[in-house]
């Protein structure tokens, strides 16, 4: 088990004059738990979310970064849907491989709640060995989900050897923007 822990950072002395009247202040704490274990300890259908993910990765159109990500998205019905990153020589107009695997999921199943995400990503062909974990426009996307259907997200960040699952996407994108916002 890891535990992470956001702590206020400490300011250098030169910008001293940016730090409140701490008398009065109230501070607050995140933190979230996440496990690490081996791809064959999971349940079946997880790690065919993993291997489907690293199948996408081969396949993602990536000729400016070299950097191949794989995502495939499982459904309540146990459904596979994969995706990976198309990149644009206009950059900006390519997109993520969770949210291509994502979007691909909600257009095609829409009444099919999304259960968990796996990611693998790849350079010079071979799987990157250290959890690549979602950006955050992808994390954003990926909440919104969580959010539509009432129902966590687990993810599943794959290095090749083992896996690192975080439970929610929730726990990713704290202080989030939402429709509640609005
Ligand atoms: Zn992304």
């Amino acid at each position: 088990m890891n535990i992470i822990t956001f702590t206020k950072h400490k300011l250098p002395l030169r910008y001293s004059f940016l730090i409140p009247n701490q008398a009065s202040m109230e501070t607050h704490d995140f933190s979230f738990t996440y496990s690490t274990l081996a791809l064959t300890e999971l349940p079946m259908c997880l790690q065919d979310a993993v291997r489907r993910a690293e199948e996408e990765s081969c396949r993602a159109y990536a000729p400016y970064s070299g950097f191949q990500v794989g995502a495939a998205v499982l459904l309540s019905d146990g459904t596979l849907v994969g995706g990976n990153n198309q990149e644009n020589a206009a950059y900006p107009s390519g997109l993520c491989a969770e949210r291509v695997a994502l979007f691909h999921a909600n257009a095609t199943y829409p009444d099919k709640e999304p259960i968990a995400i796996a990611i693998v990503a790849r350079r010079d062909g071979l799987v990157v060995p250290h959890p690549v974990p979602p950006c955050g426009s992808c994390r954003q996307v990926l909440l919104e989900s969580e959010k539509r259907y009432g129902h966590p997200i687990q993810v599943l960040l794959y290095d090749g050897r083992d896996v690192t699952l975080l439970s929610c996407v929730h726990d990713l994108l704290p202080l989030s923007f939402s429709d509640t916002i609005l």
